[in-house]
């Protein structure tokens, strides 16, 4: 006998998504015999008995050929010796008392075939169908109740299989060589749900025909109306992306969001590819089973009027994405290769509506018309948006096609569950099972019912997802703000659950999350920089910029952006001539800051002009250099220099959204040189701590300004670089002297290009370890995160 037996056990989300055929087939082909066993949480195990060769190259072809959907977390493999002789090759029923899968593969993109099959005119149960959909395709996150994941516990139980004729979905379901085989979320026109096309009196217009439905889709959105479309995750709203009076309309409509960019879709690569630069790694994630929008540098401009500039203004990237549903390839088909606005059907800091009542109420005044499925949308997931640098994706929202992913953590952990809140905006929680995190789709700002609502059920539908007992929550984590709502949140689930609470400093967690997704040991220090916009410190004032001495049971603040006065507090963060104008007072007093304010007629940007310069520099006089005060907080804050420089340079006046002065500040500055204008950031030691000279820098600035050769955007990009190389030389010094190898970048200020760059140069030059973002979000959404690894490492020290 030559024949070797090797037990192999994969771990990774294997489940539900076409694996375990792929597995048998691979071993069927190669000759190999045993059998394959579904362990649930545990994987799948397979024994199988074949030359060593043959063996060898199944597991090679497991790592070459495994779907894309498929993620792969570990391969384990045991040789030995075994008298027993396989006949064939068999999938054995799951392993008793192993439990259940608790991985589900979050939605995943319409696949080709499907595609194919949707317009193929013979197949006439799927010819046009836009719920097409198979084992490796299709919604999965957004419809399943609970696990284990199969028909019974989806939404489509609604939408039982036709059971008639040769190709009946009960035989393709059946059928272990079909494409359909065990897929819990097909259907057919004959089974499945349907869309429907409805006016804003929520009558139905056209329900019958899909091609009469898509006509009058395509006709009304060239003719400039907006549509309202629901689709995998929610709805949203759509129109023509080289229309200015339809995007203005959409605009006006939206209210608050005057300059506030719109994603697009476009119908295929080479569209994109007319208007926009695009890397192999965007080409790769844009057409990946994810999705996602992928913000893209746009070419000079978008010229032959094809792309209004109203989609975008002042900003050099926009989000794009590809058709990812059926509906979205059929209406392309119509309608033509015309760039689409496709943007969250949602009103300001209110979840989107899911359910076809919602839909109406939230849109009735923003929509023309509704286009409109019966499918039930169980889990609300918005498109993720993502930016590339270089090759490493850094992940702004991270929802639909990413979620329910986990991230293994690189140590074990001795409990089995606990929860998380996040922070205010850009907000998810997370839920802890073992040593997985399990983020929850992007949830939005947090300062409503309605999102404390959305926050609360997605914490509470992912423990059930995962099927943790309410005993086995031995903690609860949330921000150190005292005033968050997702703080407030984190109090109500402790006493719930009768568990301490757990307050995790907002930079730390930002590290925590980096240092996990790095592979960080338990024993290891790191210099983190987390430099963002906001965060609640431990002095009670705003810290933004910092430079951490972190190991995951604790953190030293060894560095930070110099203090600088809110007069008015978060008026600050929404007027940037507000931050101006107290960096200003504070460095240069009463009178020469006046003769500094005329010049830049900075009155002209606040919203009471005049009277409210005068009150800012009486709060100013009244405090006399003593802050913090009641109505002076002091901030380190790297978000709030963005906004002033921005504001100096003529980029932004006035912020109509999060993050407006940063990227318009970047766009300004793609178009300059930073060789062409000197600056120089220094630092100095106060208190055991270094601090980087904001109030220098930006005097510096305002110098620089009254030199006419200094051109705006050369500043702008000298700035970005600048204080970039100032965090990085002052963590390299650090590193040197705390003995530290890696130094690690995270934070909203992170996703400026030119700012990252920067610091990894600096760092890599000197032969230190750069750790930064690719599966967690540097920015907000990736602080629920980190406040689990913070929370899991107090519970050990208490226990
Ligand atoms: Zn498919
Ligand atoms: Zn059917």
């Amino acid at each position: 006998m030559n024949n070797k037996t090797a037990e192999v056990n994969i771990t990774g989300i294997v489940q539900g998504v076409g694996f375990r055929p792929f597995l048998f087939n691979l071993a069927r082909d190669i000759g190999l015999k045993g059998y394959i066993l579904n362990r649930g949480n545990a994987g799948v195990r397979l024994v199988l008995q074949g030359a060593s060769n043959d063996i060898n190259k199944f597991i090679d072809n497991v790592k070459k050929k495994r779907p894309k959907i498929s993620f792969i977390e570990s391969i384990e493999i045991k040789k030995f010796t075994t008298e027993q002789d396989f006949k064939g090759l068999e999938i054995k029923k799951s392993e008793q008392g192993r439990g259940i899968s608790l991985t589900l593969p979050p939605d995943i993109a319409i696949c080709d075939e499907c595609i194919k099959d949707m317009k193929n005119q013979n197949l006439s149960k799927y010819y046009m169908y836009p719920f097409i959909a198979c084992a490796v395709c299709g919604p999965r996150f957004t419809t399943v109740k609970e696990l284990p994941y199969d028909r019974e516990r989806s939404t489509m139980i609604e939408f039982p299989f036709c059971e008639q004729g040769n190709l009946s979905c009960v035989k393709e379901y059946s059928d272990f060589d079909n494409r359909r085989f065990h897929a819990q979320t097909f259907s057919c026109s004959i089974c499945g749900p349907n869309y429907q096309l409805y006016n804003k009196s929520r009558e139905i217009i056209e329900k019958d025909s899909i091609q009469e439905i898509l006509k009058t889709t395509a006709k009304r959105i060239n003719e400039g109306e907006v549509a309202a479309v629901k689709g995998i995750g929610g709805v949203h709203l759509v129109c023509l992306a080289e229309n200015d009076d339809a995007i203005l309309k959409l605009r006006k409509r939206k209210g608050k969001r005057k300059y506030k960019p719109f994603a697009l879709m476009m119908p295929n690569l080479e569209i994109i590819k007319k208007f926009l630069y695009i890397s192999e790694k965007e080409k790769e994630l844009l057409t990946s089973f994810r999705r996602p929008i992928v913000l893209l540098e746009r070419k000079d401009a978008f010229n032959d009027s094809k792309i209004s500039d109203q989609v975008a203004p002042g900003l050099n990237n926009v989000g794009i994405m590809l058709p990812y549903s059926g509906i979205h390839y059929l209406l392309f088909d119509i309608i033509g290769e015309k760039p689409l606005v496709y943007t969250s059907g949602n009103a300001s800091n209110i979840p989107m509506g899911i359910d076809n009542n919602k839909i109406f109420e939230q849109l009735h005044h923003l929509a023309d018309f509704f286009l409109l499925h019966n499918r039930t949308i169980y889990q609300r997931a918005d498109d993720s948006v993502l930016r590339i640098h270089n090759d490493k994706v850094k992940l702004i929202r991270r929802s639909r096609g990413y979620v329910p992913e986990y991230l293994p953590l690189p140590f074990e952990v001795n409990i089995p569950g606990a929860l998380s809140t996040g922070p205010e905006l850009a907000v998810t929680g997370a839920v802890l099972r073992r040593n997985r995190i399990f983020p929850t789709q992007h949830i939005g700002n947090v300062t409503h019912l309605e999102t404390y609502e959305f926050l609360n059920d997605a914490l509470f539908h992912m423990k059930k997802l995962l099927q943790i007992k309410d005993s086995e929550i031995k903690f609860i984590a949330c921000d150190a703000h005292p005033t968050f709502i997702t703080s407030k949140l984190g109090k109500e689930l402790a006493s719930q659950f009768n568990v301490p609470l757990f307050l995790i400093q907002h930079h730390f967690s930002h590290v925590l999350g980096l240092m996990a997704e790095n592979n960080i040991q338990q024993n290891e220090e790191i210099i983190g920089i987390s430099t963002d916009g906001v965060g609640y410190g431990d002095d009670g004032n705003v810290w933004g910029g910092e430079i951490l001495l972190c190991s995951y049971d604790g953190y030293k603040r060894l560095g930070h952006l110099e203090y600088q006065p809110m007069i008015g507090g978060d008026r600050c963060t929404k007027y940037p001539a507000r931050m101006t104008a107290s960096i200003i007072l504070k460095s240069l007093g009463v009178k020469e800051s006046i003769k500094i304010f005329k010049k830049l007629n900075l009155e002209r940007d606040l919203e009471y002009r005049n009277n409210e310069l005068d009150t800012i520099i009486s709060q100013f006089e009244h405090a006399n250099n003593k802050y913090p005060t009641k109505n002076i907080p002091l901030s380190s804050s790297t978000g709030r220099i963005f906004d002033t420089v921005s504001y100096l340079l003529g980029a932004c006046s006035i912020k109509t959204y999060r993050g407006e002065p940063a990227m318009r500040l970047e766009g300004l500055a793609l178009k300059g040189n930073p060789t062409k204008v000197e600056l120089n950031i220094k630092y100095f030691m106060n208190n055991g701590k270094y601090i980087i000279k904001t109030s220098d820098l930006i005097l510096d600035i305002i110098n620089l300004l009254r030199d006419s050769r200094c051109k705006r955007e050369d500043i702008a990009a000298k700035f970005q670089i600048e204080i970039g190389n100032s965090f990085a030389e002052l963590a390299i010094k650090l590193a040197e002297n705390y003995g530290i190898s890696k130094i690690g970048l995270s934070g909203g200020v992170a996703y400026n290009y030119a700012f990252s760059k920067a610091i990894k140069k600096k760092i890599s030059q000197v032969g230190l370890k750069f750790l930064e973002h690719n599966t967690i979000s540097p920015g907000d959404a990736g602080i629920s995160t980190g406040q689990l690894i913070g929370g899991l490492f107090k519970y050990y020290k208490e226990n």
